[in-house]
C-alpha cells in the first residue's frame, strides 16, 4: 500500500516544501491521485464540450466518455441498468432529492419516517424538516451499550406508518457498521423503502445494491479519490421512473409545447441542466483506480490500521476510544480526559498531523454519549504503521503539555 502514496501528488508537493503531512481525514474526504487529476484536466484541455446534444467532435467524446462514466458507476455498485444511476452533487444532494421526489408527496400526517441515532446531518436533517413539513413523525433507532443499532428497538418500530428507513452504512464519527442485509430485509417484511447513505461505504467493501436490496442508495465522489461536486442517487428503476423529476429544465424533456412538457425518460429525466461533467469523469477514473488496487485491498488496510491505532491508543492513559470493537471500518473516535479536542486536533496540526475534532455533523449522536465532540481519525490506502505510531507518541506529548 505505500507503493501507492507516491500516487498522490499532494504528499510530494508537501515533501518538497518542507511541510509534513500525515493525511488521517479521510472520512471527511480523501486525497486525489494523479489519474483522477490528469483525467480531470485532460477533459478540459483535450475535448471540452457540452454533453448529449453536439455533433462535432469534442461534444461526441465528452457525451461518449459522461456515458462511460455512468456505466462505471453502475458496475460499481453492482446496479442492473444505467437507468438507475443518477448523477448529483454529492450525498446530501441526494437525501434532499428523494425527500423532495418521494418522500413529500407520499407522506401524510400521522406517518412516520426512520433514521438512526447515528446519523449524519444530511441524511438527518432533510428527513426531519420533511416530517415536520407535513405534521408526520420522526423516529429514531436507538443505540445500544456497545453503539450498535438496537435491533430489538428497531424491530419494534416497523410499523406500516412508516414510509422510509433512512440509515448510514458505517457512522462516519466512530466507524460502527450496520447489518444493512438483515436490517433492510426486516423493513421490507413491512413495506418500507429503504435509503442507504453509503457515504463511508465504498472504500470498505464491494457494494452490490442488488443483494442488498436496497431502494435507494446514495455517496459522494470526493469521499473515494474522486472530484467534489459529483455524487451519485441510486433507486430501484420502479421507483425512480414513478418519481416526479428531481428538478425541471433543459436535457430532462422529450417535447416541450407552450401547454405541457413530455419528461425524458431515466436517467435523464432526473439530471436537469448541463451535468458537473468534469466530475463524472474525474469520478470514472477514481473508480479505474479503486479497481486496480481493489475495494477488499483498501477495506482491509483501513480496518487494519484502525485495529492497531486501537491498540497503540489503548495504552495511553486517560484516552478513551469509541466502538473499539467495530470491525471492517477505517474510522476511529476518541477523546482525552481533561484535554478539549480540538486542542487536541491543533496540536497534532502543529505537527502536519490532520484529524478532526468536534461533532462530525451528528449532534444527536454527541448528545446520547453526552459529550461536546471527538478527536476522529479516519485511514486510507496512504497511511501506514508508521504514521499511527507518530500519532500515539505525539498525543503521549499533548497529555504531559496540557496535563
Ligand atoms: C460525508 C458524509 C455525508 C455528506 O456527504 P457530502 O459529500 O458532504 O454531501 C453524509 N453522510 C455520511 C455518512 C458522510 O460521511
Amino acid at each position: 500500500m505505500q507503493s501507492l502514496k507516491s500516487e498522490f501528488p499532494i504528499f510530494e508537493t508537501a515533501r518538497k516544501e518542507g511541510r509534513p503531512l500525515i493525511f488521517l481525514d479521510n472520512a471527511s474526504t480523501t486525497q486525489k491521485p494523479q489519474c483522477v487529476i490528469d483525467a480531470v484536466s485532460g477533459f478540459y484541455a483535450g475535448y471540452y464540450a457540452n454533453v448529449g446534444r453536439g455533433l462535432y467532435w469534442p461534444a461526441t467524446a465528452a457525451s461518449f466518455n459522461y456515458d462511460r462514466a455512468r456505466e462505471k458507476v453502475r458496475a460499481f455498485i453492482g446496479a442492473s441498468s444505467k437507468k438507475e444511476v443518477i448523477f448529483t452533487s454529492g450525498t446530501t444532494d441526494a437525501v434532499n432529492k428523494v425527500v423532495n421526489t418521494f418522500l413529500l408527496p407520499r407522506l401524510e400526517q400521522g406517518d412516520e419516517v426512520l433514521v438512526s441515532e447515528m446519523e449524519h446531518h444530511s441524511n438527518f436533517v432533510p428527513w426531519q424538516q420533511a416530517c415536520q413539513s407535513k405534521g408526520a413523525k420522526l423516529k429514531v433507532i436507538p443505540l445500544d451499550a456497545g453503539l450498535n443499532l438496537d435491533l430489538s428497538k428497531f424491530a419494534a418500530m416497523l410499523t406500516d406508518k412508516v414510509k422510509i428507513l433512512a440509515i448510514t452504512a458505517i457512522s462516519n464519527t466512530l466507524g460502527m457498521k450496520n447489518d444493512l442485509k438483515s436490517i433492510i430485509n426486516l423493513a421490507h417484511q413491512h413495506n418500507i423503502k429503504v435509503f442507504v447513505d453509503a457515504a463511508q461505504l465504498p472504500l470498505s467493501e464491494k457494494i452490490n445494491v442488488q443483494n442488498m436490496d436496497c431502494d435507494f442508495l446514495a455517496f459522494s465522489g470526493h469521499k473515494v479519490f474522486g472530484p467534489t461536486g459529483i455524487g451519485v442517487l441510486y433507486g430501484k428503476q420502479v421507483l425512480l421512473q414513478k418519481m416526479s423529476p428531481l428538478a425541471y429544465g433543459g436535457g430532462m424533456v422529450q417535447q416541450v409545447s407552450v401547454d405541457k412538457t413530455m419528461m425524458a425518460d431515466l436517467p435523464a429525466k432526473h439530471e436537469a441542466g448541463t451535468p458537473n461533467i468534469a466530475g463524472t469523469i474525474g469520478l470514472a477514473a477514481a473508480i479505474d483506480f479503486i479497481n486496480s488496487v481493489g475495494v477488499e485491498e483498501i477495506g482491509r488496510h483501513g480496518a487494519e490500521l484502525r485495529k492497531y491505532a486501537v491498540k497503540r491508543l489503548s495504552e495511553i492513559e486517560g484516552l478513551t476510544l469509541f466502538a473499539k470493537d467495530a470491525k471492517s471500518t477505517a474510522i476511529l473516535s476518541f477523546t482525552m480526559e481533561g484535554i478539549h479536542p480540538h486542542d487536541i486536533a491543533a496540536f497534532l496540526a502543529e505537527k502536519g498531523i490532520a484529524v478532526r475534532a468536534g461533532h462530525h455533523c451528528t449532534h444527536p449522536l454527541m448528545q446520547k454519549l453526552d459529550i461536546a465532540g471527538t478527536v476522529r481519525v479516519s485511514f486510507n490506502i496512504y497511511n501506514s504503521e508508521e504514521e499511527v505510531d507518530l500519532l500515539k507518541n505525539t498525543l503521549v506529548e499533548i497529555r504531559s503539555f496540557f496535563l
